[in-house]
């Protein structure tokens, strides 16, 4: 059977969850091959093999972590040498697609981005997007290599299918021309305790609704009592309520969670186009012709002031 290199996003061996996404799909096309860069292989291993990696292809060296992305696709062109994969998976992260872009043009392969489906098909594995904010979902292949394609968070539920993920060393040299960027510091964002926003399985945004920033402790409840990240329109954010990587759509970050409340947001096409493709969508909007109406899967009519604490009460109550 082909195997499927799969790119594994981790946090000193702590693996991420689109890496166990990516692991389910990559099932669909081939056996999966983990690649694992930097510290904690072995403590990933046991994860990764849970998740259906054959084997895991590990990689330490001081430049991963000291140089820009360029050490990395080294690493993974040499992962790519040596399996000859029918397809490589990242995560759609800025860095999984700087990532990706830099390998499919030094192996001459197409690239797909953004998919959010991934499967088998006649003539090579088959990627859906969903395009042109949400309007439209494509199905596509490359006709070139093997395609790299790299997948949103959030397209699949991780399935665990155990396999024998023997760790094996990798060779890796590192090119000249790849620490050209040097990292000289690094500061670590204050941790809020909430997940990562494109990572999210609930979202609970605020927009303009939310009249200043200060209420938008209402929606921080929300979120907070779902283990929610919370998103905010691009109008919340040009009047400074709340930080810019927090703005959700267009020109700001794309979600697919299982769960996108959204409260005090109209609904226009640019924040639409970053949430569209969430399973399943709640509003609260005390206009009935708000257009994020048009969206929803349950749509309240009614003051977020009233009805987002009330929500958020029954949550707690419920929990116990
Ligand atoms: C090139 C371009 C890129 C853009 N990119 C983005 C982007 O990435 N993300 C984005 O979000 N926008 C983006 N926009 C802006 C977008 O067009 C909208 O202006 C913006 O999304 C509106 O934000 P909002 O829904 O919070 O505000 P509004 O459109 O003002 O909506 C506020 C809503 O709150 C409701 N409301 C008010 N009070 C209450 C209350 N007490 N209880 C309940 N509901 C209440 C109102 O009925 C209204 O529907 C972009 C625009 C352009 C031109």
């Amino acid at each position: 059977m082909a195997e499927v290199l799969v790119y594994v996003d981790h946090v000193d061996g702590a693996v991420r969850k689109p890496t166990l996404e990516l692991l389910t799909l990559a099932r669909r096309i081939g056996e999966p091959v983990a690649v694992h860069l930097g510290a904690g292989a072995e403590a990933a291993a046991a994860t990764l093999a849970e998740y259906g990696a054959v084997k895991v292809l590990a990689a330490d060296a001081p430049e991963f972590a000291d140089y820009l992305v360029a050490p990395k696709v080294d690493a993974l062109q040499a992962a790519y040498d040596a399996v000859s994969p029918a397809a490589v998976l990242l995560p759609s992260s800025p860095e999984g697609k700087e990532i990706a872009a830099r390998l499919a043009v030094r192996v001459g392969s197409g690239i797909i981005t953004d998919a959010v489906d991934v499967e088998a098909g006649d003539e090579g594995p088959v990627a859906t997007q969903s395009v042109f904010a949400a309007a439209f979902t494509t199905k596509s292949r490359v006709t070139k290599g093997a395609p790299v394609i790299t997948v949103k968070p959030n397209s699949a539920a991780p399935e665990a299918a155990p396999a024998a993920g023997t760790v094996e060393q990798l060779a890796v040299t590192i090119g000249e021309k790849s620490t050209g960027t040097k990292v000289v510091s690094r500061t670590p964002r204050e941790s809020t305790g909430r997940p990562e926003l494109t990572e999210a399985a609930i979202v609970v945004s605020g927009g303009r609704g939310l009249g200043g920033g200060e209420n938008f402790s209402i929606v921080e409840e929300l979120a907070d009592s779902l283990g929610a990240a919370v998103g905010a329109s691009r109008a919340a954010v040009d009047a400074g309520w709340y930080p810019h990587t927090h703005q959700v759509g267009q020109t700001g970050k794309s979600v697919s969670p299982q769960l996108y409340i959204a409260a005090g947001i109209s609904g226009a096409i640019q924040h639409r186009a970053g949430m569209q493709t969430s399973k399943t969508i709640v509003a609260v909007n005390k206009d009935a012709e708000a257009p994020i109406f048009d969206l929803v899967d349950y749509g309240v009519v009614g003051d977020l002031f009233q009805v987002v604490p009330q929500l958020t009460e029954e949550v707690k109550s419920r929990k116990g």
